[in-house]
């Protein structure tokens, strides 16, 4: 089940030059840089009521990061919404006609696991689920993270 947006993904040229932004101007406060060699992107994550930003910056130039950059140019690139159950989610979403990008859940940043669906099923949107790695059935998830 779906259970909240965990975070917006923006897409952004430098994460330095990002940064003072949302420290500065919006007063927001970045706990944590970290480095995504899978998707080649290095990440800033700033909490906003429980929703986060995520800053995405491109490390190489085939970086999906880099191509978005190229054609679109700084902005919003993906929506995560935050589930219970990463393969449930997937298995209904494929199910009812959604094209996946990842049939797998692979580990993204802040020790989750995540998969995206196609956004030319997504009317537009990139969209991607997300599930802390050490999920508790239980419910409140063990509390190794933060
Ligand atoms: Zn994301």
């Amino acid at each position: 089940m779906i259970q909240q947006i965990d975070h917006l993904g923006i897409a952004v040229r430098k994460l330095e030059d990002t940064i003072p932004y949302y420290e500065k101007s919006l007063g927001l406060k970045c706990h944590g840089v970290e480095e995504v060699e899978s998707q080649k992107v290095r990440t800033a994550f700033f909490d906003a009521g429980g929703v986060h930003i995520e800053l995405l910056e491109p490390t190489a130039d085939d970086s999906p990061i880099a191509k978005f950059l190229e054609t679109r140019g700084e902005g919003i690139h993906h929506i995560a919404f935050r589930t219970d159950d990463i393969e449930g989610q997937l298995k209904q979403a494929s199910e009812s006609g959604v094209r996946l990008i990842h049939e797998v859940p692979f580990e993204g940043a802040a020790e989750k696991l995540v998969a995206f669906l196609h956004p030319k099923s997504t009317h537009g949107v990139l969209t991607e689920f997300c599930m802390a790695k050490h999920h508790d059935a239980a419910g409140e998830g063990d509390s190794m993270v933060e």
